[in-house]
């Protein structure tokens, strides 16, 4: 439990040194504690050293966490989604980063209708070109960007990526560096939703700091946090 506590002030002391050094203001990032796996009473111990945003990748374990905690924190969805579980995404989280094919948008959108919100998502985006991986690749974004433009209880706020796995985080830069830039490019192109600007979301335990350097705004870290996952 100490370790919760302890393990959150050097993360967000780490996130705020990334920032400086990159002259960003370290509130422009937010901390997404990814919670898959791990026990309520470890959520409810971070919730209590004041990190209330948690990220999920399994729709079954989230719905029963959100029905538990769902006043004490927000919730985003960061996991692979099947399109019949479209309406539990649509309708549980406060932002959805893997939205990575027109069919799952769609789906999305139309759940999100029905229960009368307007739901937050970003695309996810396969930079590194990995067959095992989720995302559309960076050559389609922009077409399946486009074709969400349409969905009006969708809100396009940005990207996400996952690139390769690397043991020194530096090799991941250049993935996240081309993450940026193909948002920046969509940006000016009037692909999103820019009223409260554009998010980014990478970065997990072994690479935040320089996801950070090339301009993440949503880290989404585990391991580093709540420790290895059984
Ligand atoms: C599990 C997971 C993370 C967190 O990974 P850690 O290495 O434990 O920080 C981040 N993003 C996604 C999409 C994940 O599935």
């Amino acid at each position: 439990m100490e370790s919760i506590k302890k393990n959150l002030e050097q993360i967000r002391e780490r996130i705020e040194r990334a920032a400086l050094r990159a002259g960003r203001d370290p509130r422009s990032i937010r901390l997404v504690a990814v919670s898959k796996k791990i026990e309520l009473p470890l959520i409810e111990e971070a919730i209590s050293c004041g990190q209330t945003l948690f990220g999920e990748n399994y729709m079954q374990e989230a719905r029963e966490k959100i029905s538990g905690l769902r006043s004490a924190a927000s919730w985003h969805f960061i996991g692979h989604i099947q399109s019949k579980k479209a309406r539990d995404a649509a309708t549980l989280f406060d932002l959805v980063h893997t939205v990575d094919r027109l069919k799952l948008a769609q789906a999305l959108d139309r759940h999100a209708g029905q229960a009368g919100r307007v739901l937050p998502v970003l695309v996810q985006v396969n930079v590194g070109g990995e067959a095992q991986k989720e995302g559309v690749a960076p050559a389609e974004a922009e077409g399946l960007l486009v074709a969400m433009g349409e969905l009006a209880n969708l809100r396009v706020r940005g990207l996400m990526t996952m690139p390769p796995f690397m043991d020194n985080p530096e090799e991941a830069r250049p993935f996240f560096r081309t993450l940026r830039q193909l948002a920046e490019e969509f940006a000016a192109r009037g692909c999103f939703d820019l009223r409260d600007g554009l998010e980014l979301s990478m970065g997990m335990s072994n690479d935040f700091e320089v996801a950070i350097e090339e301009g993440a705004t949503l880290v989404r870290v585990g391991t580093a946090l709540f420790g290895p996952r059984l």
